[in-house]
């Protein structure tokens, strides 16, 4: 694991593609790749399963963004022609050991690239991407910018979480650590809404809530520990009210003001700060200004008050 990080680290990795696997190089190069740009360039001459380096930087010369006519061998795709969520290249990463287990990471990031996109407008950086290492005893994913990371390969609600940050998190910055909710009640509630247009437990949004309200979901446990709004400190910032009723918090907002509004007020958000620092109290004003309502008891009970807050 150390050396491929060591690897990104250095501005080079591995990019592999679908088209590499399915011409049966399903196990990966032998070793992880520790190399220099100037013998990653030489090799992608001379091997056309060489890794390709990052972004910007391709073997012959041309933007990676820029529109590549046909693979290298016969039918062949890179990964930098995958284009995704407004059409943006997308680059997955993967520890040679993890290739086999991650055959599903890059259709599924395409799906959820362009899934999300149509629900909270357009994606707000120039590529997108994963990157799967072999780390299971880390036990967390990160909305690493563009490319998240994800310690052992990512089913799809992980990466409906992590990509969901690049709007909500990385576009969008708390401007304190008190707004964390900000981040992941909206990428918690992504996940909501993938079960219920993709998932298969056949649940309603209506439904999660309530199995949240009463406990009955596996990730409800320690929900009402303290208002998502107000964490009680610095090691409390990622504990399961910022989630769980964060998620809830925007489902109530959700029911007080319907579809609608509740959409629209998820795509004003992103694209009005979209690269910018945000409060919960800006989030506050835009739902009551495109509502024309006053939510402060709603936004209050749920994100400011000890304890469950009543159902009327
Ligand atoms: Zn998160």
């Amino acid at each position: 694991m150390a050396s491929y990080l060591a690897t990104v680290a250095i501005g080079t990795f591995d990019v592999r593609t679908r088209g590499d696997l399915r011409a049966g190089d399903t196990t990966g190069p032998e070793e992880p790749h520790i190399d220099t740009q100037e013998k990653l360039q030489e090799a992608a001459r001379n091997d056309a399963h060489a890794p390709v380096p990052p972004d910007s930087r391709v073997d012959d010369g041309q933007p990676a963004d820029a529109p590549r006519a046909g693979g290298r061998q016969g039918g062949e795709r890179r990964n930098s022609q995958r284009r995704a969520g407004g059409d943006v290249p997308q680059y997955v990463a993967i520890d040679p050991t993890q290739a086999a287990a991650s055959r599903h990471v890059a259709d599924q990031l395409t799906e959820i690239m362009d899934w999300e996109t149509g629900l909270f407008g357009p994606y707000p950086f120039s590529s997108t991407g994963a990157i799967v290492d072999d780390t299971p005893d880390l036990g967390y994913a990160l909305e690493t910018q563009t490319k998240p990371y994800y310690s052992t390969p990512p089913d799809a609600y992980l990466q409906v979480h992590e990509l969901a940050h690049q709007w909500f998190g990385n576009s969008l910055t708390p401007r304190t650590w008190g707004d964390i909710w900000l981040n992941e009640g909206f990428a918690t509630y992504a996940e909501w809404l993938w079960e219920v247009e993709r998932g298969d437990a056949g649940r309603t949004a209506d439904e999660i809530f309530r199995d949240y309200y009463d406990g009955s979901d596996g990730q409800s446990e320690g929900i009402w520990a303290f208002p998502p709004g107000t964490p009680p400190g610095p090691e409390h910032l990622l504990d399961p009210p910022v989630y769980g009723r964060g998620a809830m918090t925007l489902h109530r907002l959700r029911q007080t003001v319907g579809d609608r509004t509740f959409f629209a007020i998820v795509r004003t958000w992103v694209a009005e700060h979209r690269h910018a620092t945000v409060t919960t109290e800006e989030f506050i004003a835009l739902c009551e200004r495109l509502s024309g309502r006053d939510l402060g008891e709603l936004f209050d009970a749920w994100l400011y008050e000890k304890g469950r807050p009543k159902l009327s």
